[in-house]
């Protein structure tokens, strides 16, 4: 910010206020004559002194407002043409804190670096966001195009032709889900409470999640260690089967052949505890930390199967339920997840 900048806006606002403090001097001299307020003495001996008070505090009160206004206005001026950039799109703009004899004015140019600090890490999650996507597309597409044009050579056996529909046909359900799942989120996102609530039981739901999942653990003679107290909750039935699918799915992804899935419901002083646990490949700790954020897959060995979304959605459904979700792991052990829902 320089002079010139600070100089107009202080010039106009004195000038204004000399203007309306001369005017309010002019209508009260009227008013004192013509009421004859100002007893007229012979030679107006009290109403020249009086005009002259007028005319005195007058330029006492403008000198006073230009130094107010002097103080008063460059920070709100410095915010301003932050203000400005921030509507050009530069998100990139901090204002320099300085000490300043009004508090609030103080308190206004960190709060507009706080608000610049959440502006900028929203418009990085977006951004980031959006490369993640691209990337998840490009892969399946890549391979639909590779495949169909594999297709159209003439000279394909009847076994090469099915296996080739076969992986179009898996990145296409790749691509739908990933669709699925990013408008799910994104829906889940923008909604604060859950809706089409029903009681249902929750252990019958676990088991029905273990069923559509046999054919994967039974191809990798996984071993089940299932105890579910009947429960009922009262939820959205079709969100929460997407959390036992995901983390049972994730579970039986991430064991080797002939591990071991335990899962366990119990319901104790007003919440409901699952507890998934497996004993397959585990999670050193900054994996761990970052398992829920969007997009992040930890063991990139099995990054074909999945998109790193499940376990965002599970937290947020989790979360929209009042619930809570938490992960206990060790390298090469195994991992546990544990829900909580309240009664
Ligand atoms: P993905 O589609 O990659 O499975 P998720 O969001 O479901 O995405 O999981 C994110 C990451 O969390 C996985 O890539 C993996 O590294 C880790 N993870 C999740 N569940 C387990 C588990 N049971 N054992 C080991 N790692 C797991």
């Amino acid at each position: 910010m320089n002079n010139k900048n600070t100089f107009k806006p202080i010039f106009f606002s004195s000038l204004i206020i000399f203007l309306i403090m001369l005017v309010s001097a002019i209508i009260s001299i009227i008013i004192n004559v013509k009421f004859n307020l100002v007893p007229t003495l012979p030679n107006n001996k009290i109403l020249w002194p009086t005009i002259n008070l007028y005319i005195v505090s007058l330029f006492v009160g403008t000198i006073i407002s230009v130094i107010l206004v002097k103080i008063i206005l460059p920070p709100i001026i410095k915010i301003s043409e932050a203000l400005m950039e921030v509507a050009k799109g530069n998100f990139n703009i901090k204002i320099n804190q300085e000490k300043h004899p009004v508090k609030e004015l103080e308190k206004m140019s960190h709060n507009f670096n706080i608000m610049m600090n959440e502006l900028n890490n929203i418009e990085t999650f977006r951004s980031d966001f959006i490369a993640n996507v691209s990337h998840e597309f490009k892969t399946p597409l890549a391979s639909i195009d590779g495949y169909t044009m594999l297709l159209q050579d003439s000279d394909l056996t009847e076994e090469e032709k099915n296996e080739y529909i076969d992986k179009i046909l898996n990145n296409t359900k790749r691509l739908s889900k990933l669709v699925y799942t990013i408008l799910q989120i994104s829906k889940l996102e923008n909604q604060g409470i859950i809706v089409e609530k029903r009681n249902f039981k929750l252990d019958e739901q676990i088991r029905q999640a273990l069923l559509f999942l046999e054919p994967k653990w039974t191809e990798k003679n996984i071993d089940l260690d299932i105890s579910l107290d009947e429960t009922t909750f009262y939820g959205n039935e079709e969100l929460l089967d997407q959390v036992w699918v995901n983390i049972l799915d994730n579970a039986i992804k991430f064991t080797s052949d002939k591990g071991i899935i335990s899962c366990t419901l119990r319901y104790s002083s007003g919440w409901i505890t699952a507890i998934i646990s497996d004993t397959g490949v585990g999670m050193p700790e900054d994996v761990q930390k970052h398992i829920f954020d969007k997009f992040y897959q930890g063991d990139k060995s099995h990054s074909s199967e999945g998109n790193g979304l499940g376990l965002a959605l599970v937290k947020r459904i989790i979360n929209l339920c009042g619930g809570i979700i938490d992960v206990n792991s060790e390298l090469g052990k195994g991992s546990t997840f544990t829900i909580k829902l309240p009664y």
